[in-house]
């Protein structure tokens, strides 16, 4: 789909901003949340993409809305270098109205950004730990930097507990890891960004590679609960 007709474009030092629809958000208000996030990810995790990343705010139809990020044009595909990165984020027209609906586009905005740091292609067991970390992290920045209010963390607990106690799926693994890490950030904060960090540098230093090992990292800084699996 080459022919969007872009209602508004707009740029800062490493980003350009289009969106397709009118939306509850400015294009510079998006521009800021990408950028303080991306700067507080560099202090958590060290440099990130030296180039200026392409943020799309499309529309789609009601209830197929999701984000993905294309790194040089393959999905989560990390090469040696960077050399395009697009974030496209597709929300149905009108949206954003609601503080929860805000909150969702504001994630996934962030949330396509951290998987610049963590987010290659790792072995299937481990996909929804990397899954994990990023949507914890991410809804952390949110709160921490106060885009987002601390009833999204209220809300979000209850509900992957919720999950963990009543569903049997992918989503279950996902919020089991999400508690895990809560309780991490909890126990000891540092501890929970040094993982983060150590991760981002697994993914750092074997960019060029078609799978990347973080097997070492988790054992490390999972160990109990890689035991119990
Ligand atoms: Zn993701």
């Amino acid at each position: 789909m080459n022919n969007r007709a872009w209602g508004s474009v707009a740029s800062s030092k490493h980003f350009t901003y289009k969106a397709e629809a009118k939306r509850p958000w400015s294009s510079t208000s998006i521009l800021e949340l990408l950028e303080e996030t991306r700067q507080e990810f560099e202090k958590l995790m060290g440099p990130g993409p030296d180039i200026v990343i392409q943020v799309e705010d499309r529309i789609c139809e009601p209830n197929n809305y999701g984000a993905r990020a294309e790194i040089n044009r393959q999905i989560y595909s990390l090469r040696e270098h960077f050399r395009e990165i697009k974030i496209i984020c597709e929300l149905p027209t009108d949206y954003g109205y609601t503080e929860p609906e805000r909150d969702l586009a504001y994630h996934f905005f962030v949330h396509e950004l951290f998987h610049c740091w963590i987010g290659g292609a790792v072995s299937k067991p481990y996909e929804p730990i990397v899954e994990a970390i990023t949507q914890y992290m991410t809804s952390w920045m949110l709160v921490h930097l106060g885009w987002c209010s601390e009833d999204l963390f209220v809300r979000e607990r209850a509900d992957w507990q919720e999950i963990v106690d009543t569903e049997n799926s992918s989503y279950t693994i996902i919020a089991g890891y999400k508690l895990l890490f809560d309780q991490m950030y909890t126990d000891d904060a540092e501890y929970l960004f040094a993982f983060c960090k150590d991760l981002a540098g697994c993914f750092h230093e074997q960019r060029n590679q078609e799978e990347i090992d973080i097997l070492p990292v988790l054992e490390h800084y999972l160990e109990t609960a890689f035991e119990s699996d």
